[in-house]
């Protein structure tokens, strides 16, 4: 992946994808399988926006059971499956325990009936997964001291055990978006981050193309395209906005969700639903209290998800520290024995999801499905659809159905055409036992860390040999190392191939180094100064990139505040403002 902004110019394309979080990534690789020719562009980075700062659960559709939607049960189940299926490096089951209380909607006979016809209405969950690692098991149930084993925290004298089933978990959801971007380059897409579309081209009411700035060089072009997919996720109302074209502007409802991580090293290998103090306004079945989940992720623990209604623009999207405390507080009212404190939070994470369309400040109304506009229906424009999507774990599915409902705008030959996307690998996942495959990355990388062959093994699945065989593996650790795991190699490789060019794109989405801490100060210089080398940036676009990356860390994390407040800029603050 180079990146080559006047590749984007130099001719007219079949579709124009705007936006390369999950969705647009996902759309840019059906597109290209198709062979189309295909243009991405994104704004920041790849995965920058909602994808990255997802809470990294694979939805398998259990909860949509008490909503009594099948068809949404069913296609987030399929689509778990494809992700275990073309991703086994960045995606693996993981189970979740989900407490019992004495008789009725809480206790073992109820919602073990539940967990066990969503097994039969997923009978089919593990077709075409050959790996059992990657196969998601039928329900099973925990007695109350083997739950007590796990999580003691949870006495109560009326804890009858737990019913356990499993969804899938992202590893790196930064990676995932990028494993999509660079299948799409693989197929002869043409992708450029940090080009931001600005307004469309026009052919009467079609839309042709759109008018870009490369946000480095700030230079201006076009990109022209017979048709464009708006992808912009929470943006892209944004990107549609022209009252002369669109009429005036109006959003719908969007939610701030959020979570945090804390430096607990998981005391189980199986994530926690805990009953939070907010209701389910959507629960058919039961309008119990919503779910707050526990997972383990590395040696952290995340915890959330927390909604708020969001109406204004989502680069405001922050958490005030005062919500911060008040989940903990929540947390620690429900289960006193967690102790939770701020001082363990090591990172934050928010974005602007779609809700429901009667949702308001007070009443949580959450979305059910992406938001799939196709403009000539609602504005009698040509050429354009817009695609604002719900859940990454349907976003293969979705930007699917986006763009079969853009080349209705196409000669027929596309309608109903099969797609390889749901079976074909991603990069580096063409792994048939990811355990074989884990112990032949520990045997060929004896003596890493253990967390660093992890992270070479998951992150770049089967490419991990050619980031290696870059670099003298008998080399010095200290020369070797960045950071606790991240091997210099992962760095340069990250600029060489994998189209980095700023600090953050490698500290915070190609490589471990911030995966959900603060990679430390040394860290961010060594980096620096390795893409200083790689790139040719001047001693002040170093300290520049260095700065404006503790920014960012800043919005994650709440130790990382406190080197700023000694004397560094405001960026959180900033945003919040804005
Ligand atoms: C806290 C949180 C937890 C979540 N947890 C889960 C979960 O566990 N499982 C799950 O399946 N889903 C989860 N989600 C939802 C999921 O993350 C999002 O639905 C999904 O990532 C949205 O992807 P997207 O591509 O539509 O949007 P984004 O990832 O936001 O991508 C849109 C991109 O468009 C770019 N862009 C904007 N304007 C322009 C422009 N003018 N030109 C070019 N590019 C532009 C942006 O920079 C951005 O990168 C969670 C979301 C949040 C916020």
């Amino acid at each position: 992946m180079y990146r080559n902004p006047s590749e984007l110019t130099e001719r007219e394309f079949d579709v124009l994808i705007i936006g390369g979080g999950s969705f647009g990534a996902a759309a840019a690789r059906e597109a290209s399988l198709l062979g189309l020719r295909t243009a991405l562009i994104e704004r920041s980075d790849f995965g920058s926006g909602a994808s990255a700062e997802c809470f990294k659960m694979v939805h398998g559709g259990i909860r949509y059971l008490q909503h009594a939607d099948l068809g949404r049960l069913r296609a987030s189940c399929r689509e778990r499956s494809t992700l275990l299926r073309i991703a086994p490096h960045l995606v693996h089951p993981l189970p979740i325990a989900i407490p019992t209380y004495g008789k009725g909607r809480r206790g073992r006979a109820f919602l073990g009936m539940g967990a066990c016809a969503y097994d039969l209405l997923t009978l089919d969950r593990n077709r075409a997964i050959r790996d059992p690692s990657r196969r998601i098991r039928r329900t099973r149930f925990l007695s109350r001291r083997e739950l007590l084993a796990l999580y003691p925290h949870l006495e109560s004298p009326d804890l009858s055990g737990a019913v356990v089933f499993e969804d899938g978990q992202m590893y790196n959801p930064a990676r995932l978006v990028l494993a999509f971007v660079k299948a799409a380059v693989a197929n002869g897409a043409s992708v450029c981050n940090y080009i931001e579309a600005q307004g469309y081209l026009w052919r009467g009411r079609n839309v042709v193309g759109v008018r870009a700035r490369d946000t480095l060089s700030g230079d201006s072009l076009e990109i022209r395209a017979r048709l464009t997919l708006n992808a912009a996720g929470p943006w892209a109302d944004f990107v549609n906005r022209d009252e002369t074209r669109f009429g005036t502007f109006t959003r719908a409802p969007f939610s701030r969700d959020a979570y945090f991580i804390v430096d607990r090293v998981p005391t189980a290998p199986i994530a926690l639903a805990i009953e939070g103090l907010s209701r389910d306004k959507d629960a058919v079945v039961s309008r119990s209290k919503r779910h707050l989940f526990a997972v383990p992720w590395r040696d952290k623990t995340l915890l959330g998800v927390w909604h708020r209604h969001w109406m204004a623009s989502p680069d405001a999207a922050h958490i005030a520290s005062e919500e911060l405390e008040s989940w903990i507080k929540e947390l620690n009212t429900v289960h006193p024995a967690l102790k939770l404190t701020t001082d363990e939070v090591s990172f934050a994470n928010c974005g602007l999801v779609p809700f429901g369309e009667t949702a308001t400040e007070h009443e949580l109304s959450f979305g059910k499905e992406s938001r799939l506009i196709d403009h000539r229906l609602t504005h009698r424009i040509g050429g354009l659809v817009s695609l604002v999507g719900i859940r990454f774990t349907t976003a293969r599915a979705d930007a699917r159905r986006a763009l079969e409902l853009l080349l209705r705008q196409w000669p027929r030959r596309f309608r109903g055409l099969a797609s390889a996307s749901a079976h074909a690998q991603l990069p580096g996942g063409d792994i048939s036992n990811f355990d074989c495959f884990r112990a032949e990355c520990a045997k060929s990388l004896a003596g890493m860390p253990e967390s660093t062959i992890e992270g070479l093994a998951r992150n770049f699945g089967t490419e991990y040999r050619n980031v290696v065989a870059r670099e003298r593996l008998d080399a010095s650790q200290a020369e070797t190392l960045v950071g606790k795991s991240t091997l210099l190699c992962e760095v340069t490789y990250a600029i060489d191939h994998e189209m980095a060019v700023r600090l953050d794109d490698v500290v915070l989405r190609r490589t471990d180094l911030a995966a959900g801490e603060h990679p430390g100060r040394t860290a961010l210089e060594r980096t620096a100064r390795a893409m200083a080398a790689r790139l040719g940036w001047s001693g002040q676009r170093t300290s520049e990139e260095i700065e404006r990356a503790e920014e960012i860390l800043a919005r994650h994390h709440a130790r990382a505040k406190a080197t700023l407040d000694a004397g560094g800029p405001r960026y959180a603050e900033q945003r919040a403002a804005g």
